[in-house]
């Protein structure tokens, strides 16, 4: 705790406690207001506005301080002021009072709870930041609840400063209003009982749930009105209806059959989608031959002569099918049927909020049938954004879509994009032979990774004959003498010339676009903001509409989309009995280049950025006895801790199986375990996940107790004599 913050909590405390030692506390009772009030009123005649100030003080400090007889000197506001005068001292006292023991402590106490619990308090500060107003409201409204722990634990909460006092002053007035009118009458009064009657108290507790109540009731009308206009059914052939079978989709229909509710998943091209068929599995097969060709070209350097490396790219390609071919079995139409799950192969269109209309095409005819449903998931995923440049119709381009179709390896490609996806296909073709020009408009590849990571992957590529073109923004295709040019606009020190980068085949990948229209979003009114737009249960406006995966975002990535198809598929079949909110706390993502990237939590830049203070330690992996092995000795491991904590806020690996290694962390980062545990886990000798432990180990010699050490040496120098 800082100074600052000790010197406070320690006035408060000595004021605390000398109102007590001082007997203070005696006056503000029943019976010394009621032998007093004729001396109180005639000060108040003789001395009003010092009266009303003393006063005033008096209140806003036994409040702050959160001494026991707010009531007795609200009574007294209405026996020495009057009802007007006396609420309108009274409740800004009372107001001003609370919030001054409210920011004390958060001031003391908020970092420090926050900091401590912080995991554990992320679903109340979401709560708080959304709905703290009402709740704050409630407890207010009904005197049940004692004022001053409400000023000190929401103190502790994010609700927000101005909130906390508007919401007070309002939902205090009440019960002010009637303590200071009862001291109107301060003469009929023998104790406090007498104020608030039982029934009184009730009416309060009624008012108080109110604003809850009322939050309810909106809630259910806004359900209402989104389904106006459309008739339930009255039963439902399926609980659930899945729009989709990749990634998102297959996890969705598996969850919803292992559950035993009845689901029909609806796929219109190939089960598995994007990641089985265009994304992550080809790609990483491609990768994988593009290296047996790289380490062919280089094994010479090692004593291993084979002759000249050829490619045969149809081969290759082949390669990559039959790749696709056996994993095919894991998301095929005949595992999911045998799994329960009704599959139906066809164009899926959303009718109405309960109904879903698939049109197939049987035997050359195209049929549709509707199929009615409780819930429906939507998981279209998102297809290659292509912008529309300039004369790019005259251009065969590829997209991540149309790349396998490839039969002929381009001699020179131009990649247009420096992000994951046209890195790893980069890398792939350079090293099966095409001449690859990688152009990027930003500064640097890779945008949101690690900056030092970024250097290094950047170093490596150009190192393999990448000619990789930073600040250079794509403007148009033009044709040269039948060959195909792009002009780029190069920028350098704010300086612009454009250049012409001529090219075979050009591969655009730019980034990915949600799948988002022509399956009935549009008609029913569901909805959209680039994304389908969900809340923290994946729910769309429809209440009984979820989304997840590429289609929802916020990542693209296959994990999220099947950690996402839990939630959506739980809370589609289980809400309102129960329901759970998406969890993105610890994603690991990972693109496959050689060196591989790999990332958890925050990067360097992202936690300067968030004003998040931080340690950094890293360890070089180029010292590494097994990299050293494998003659991949490239690469490092970073780590971002709580300066002087062994808490994780993020990890960033560039080397060999980067994301192999970072599994580690994500076990770790998941359940709370540091680098003190990582360092006391035993590694095998000699295998990459070494780099974990030595990582561990830098940071334990940071962060070692320097003093400790000091009278450490001091005992082994006297045991030495
Ligand atoms: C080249 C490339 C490499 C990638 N590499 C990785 C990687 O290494 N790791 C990683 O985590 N991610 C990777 N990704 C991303 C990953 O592929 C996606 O995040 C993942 O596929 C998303 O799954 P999804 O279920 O949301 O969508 P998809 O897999 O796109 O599935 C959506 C399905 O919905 C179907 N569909 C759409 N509309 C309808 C309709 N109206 N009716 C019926 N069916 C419909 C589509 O045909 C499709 O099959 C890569 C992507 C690409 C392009």
């Amino acid at each position: 705790m800082s100074l600052k913050k000790l010197l406070l909590l320690l006035i408060i405390v000595a004021l605390f406690i000398s109102a007590f030692v001082f007997n203070l506390t005696q006056y503000l009772s029943l019976d010394v207001l009621k032998e007093k009030q004729q001396q109180l009123n005639q000060l108040f005649v003789d001395y009003p506005f010092q009266v009303f100030a003393v006063y005033f003080v008096i209140y806003v400090a036994s409040t702050a301080l959160s001494l026991p007889g707010a009531t007795i000197l609200t009574l007294g506001a209405g026996a020495i002021f009057g009802l007007g005068w006396g609420l309108l001292l009274a409740s800004f006292a009372a107001s001003l009072g609370a919030f001054l023991a409210f920011l004390s402590a958060r001031f003391i106490l908020h970092d420090w709870v926050q900091e401590k619990f912080g995991e554990r308090l992320t679903a109340i500060n979401r709560g708080m930041e959304r709905d703290g107003a009402f709740y704050l409201l409630s407890l207010r409204l009904v005197p049940l609840f004692p004022f001053f722990v409400i000023n000190l634990v929401m103190g502790l909460t994010k609700i927000k400063a101005w909130t906390f006092y508007w919401v007070s002053q309002v939902g205090m007035l009440l019960g002010t209003a009637v303590y200071v009118n009862a001291g109107t009458q301060l003469a009929q009064i023998s104790s406090l009982g007498d104020v608030v009657s039982a029934d009184l108290i009730g009416a309060f507790v009624l008012l108080g749930i109110f604003p809850l109540i009322a939050k309810a009731v909106l809630a259910f009308l806004k359900r209402r009105k989104a389904f106006k206009g459309y008739k339930k059914p009255k039963s439902f052939d399926n609980n659930l209806v899945v729009i989709g079978a990749g990634s998102a989709g297959l996890v969705s229909a598996y969850i919803a059959s292992a559950v035993k509710a009845k689901v029909t998943l609806i796929e219109k091209h190939k089960m598995g989608g994007d990641c089985l068929n265009t994304g992550c599995v080809p790609s990483k097969a491609l990768l994988h031959v593009a290296e047996l060709a790289h380490n062919a070209r280089n094994a010479s350097s090692a004593g291993v002569h084979v002759g000249e490396v050829s490619v045969d790219f149809k081969q290759v390609m082949q390669q990559v099918k039959s790749v696709i071919k056996d994993i095919e079995p894991h998301d095929s139409v005949e595992r999911y049927t045998n799994l329960g799950v009704n599959v139906e192969q066809g164009d899926a269109r959303i009718v109405s909020p309960w109904e879903v209309e698939v049109t197939s095409n049987v035997e050359g005819k195209s049929e549709t049938k509707r199929i009615t449903t409780r819930s429906i998931i939507i998981a279209t995923g998102a297809k290659p954004l292509v912008p529309n440049f300039e004369g790019l119709n005259k251009v065969d381009y590829l997209t991540s879509d149309t790349l396998w179709e490839l039969d002929e390896l381009p001699k020179r490609l131009l990649v247009l994009g420096g992000g994951p996806i046209g890195c790893e296909l980069s890398q792939a073709f350079q090293r099966l032979g095409s001449q690859v020009t990688q152009v990027e408009m930003a500064e640097r590849l890779m945008g949101p990774e690690d900056a030092d990571t970024v250097d290094l992957l950047t170093r490596r590529l150009t190192a393999e004959g990448i000619d990789i073109r930073l600040n250079h923004k794509a403007l148009r295709f033009e044709q040269h003498n039948g060959e195909s040019v792009l002009i780029a606009e190069h920028t350098v020190d704010k300086e612009s010339e454009e250049v012409q980068l001529p090219f075979d085949k050009v591969l655009i990948a730019l980034g990915r676009q949600p799948n988002i229209s022509g399956f009935g979003l549009e008609e029913l009114g569901v909805q959209t903001n680039k994304t389908v737009s969900t809340n923290e249960l994946l729910q769309t406006n429809f209440p009984n509409i979820y989304a997840c995966g590429d289609v929802a975002g916020p990542y693209q990535l296959t994990h999220v989309a099947s950690h996402q198809a839990w939630y959506a598929s739980v809370n589609a079949l289980f809400d309102p009995f129960k329901t759970f909110r998406a969890d993105y706390s610890v994603i690991p993502w990972v693109t496959y280049t050689s060196p591989q990237v790999a990332n958890l939590g925050l990067t360097e830049q992202q936690a300067k950025k968030a004003d998040k203070p931080y340690e950094v330690t890293e360890y070089d992996i180029g010292e590494l006895d097994r990299a050293i092995a494998d003659d991949s000795a490239y690469g490092r491991v970073k780590v971002l801790t709580k300066p002087g904590k062994d808490e994780l806020l993020g990890v960033n690996i560039v080397g060999p199986q980067a994301g192999e290694l970072l599994a580690e962390y994500v076990l770790a980062m998941k359940h709370g375990i540091g680098l003190n545990k990582i360092l006391g886990t035993i590694h095998s000798y000699p295998t990459l996940a070494e780099a974990n432990k030595y990582v561990a180990g830098e940071w334990k010699r940071a962060n070692a107790p320097q003093k400790l050490l000091t009278w450490v040496e001091k005992f082994h120098r006297w045991r030495r004599g």
